[in-house]
């Protein structure tokens, strides 16, 4: 018999607790389908503002990263955010299921869609944060580098990673 992992078993089988998701919302990231590159609004669903914390996420007035940006005015920004996001998930979470473990979910936008050195040092800091497990991207198919995913399959071997 084939035995079928849902998520929360995997888990639970390989870390031997429950792993629940800090959901971050990243300023300056967008989406093609949002900036004009491919439409411009967003798929009819895509209402970011009803599913991510959104914990202080201030809106950059005009200006969004893209694969191709040259600079990143958002970085110090970006990297307290992720921690402030991260950490006010998890304490929530501990307090309400004694959480000890987590993952790091880029969910807002497309999460690829941002110059490599921005993805690169948002995504090594992710996986510093304390009791962490794994990180999570949400993306689209048509905006994953190959260096992208070549850095991704080096620098973690020893950690999980996931592209959704
Ligand atoms: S982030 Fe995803 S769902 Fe939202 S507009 Fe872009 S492609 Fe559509």
């Amino acid at each position: 018999m084939v035995e079928i992992l849902t998520a929360g078993r995997y888990f639970r089988k390989k870390y031997g607790v429950n792993v629940y998701k800090t959901p971050i919302s990243m300023l300056g990231f967008t989406c093609p389908n949002i900036d004009g590159s491919k439409a411009r609004g967003g798929c009819v669903f895509c209402e970011n503002e009803s599913f991510s914390p959104n914990h202080g996420v201030q809106k950059p007035k005009g200006i969004s990263l893209n694969i191709n940006s040259k600079t990143n005015p958002f970085l110090s920004s970006q990297l307290v955010q992720l921690e402030s996001q991260f950490n006010q998930t998890k304490t929530r979470l501990t307090k309400k299921f004694n959480a000890k473990k987590f993952l790091v979910y880029f969910q807002s936008f497309t999460n690829t869609y941002a110059p490599f050195d921005t993805l690169k040092t948002l995504y090594d800091r992710s996986f510093e944060l304390e009791d962490t497990i794994r990180i999570s991207i949400g993306t689209r198919a048509d905006c994953v580098e190959d260096k992208l995913l070549e850095y991704l399959s080096q620098k973690f071997k020893t950690k999980e990673v996931w592209i959704e």
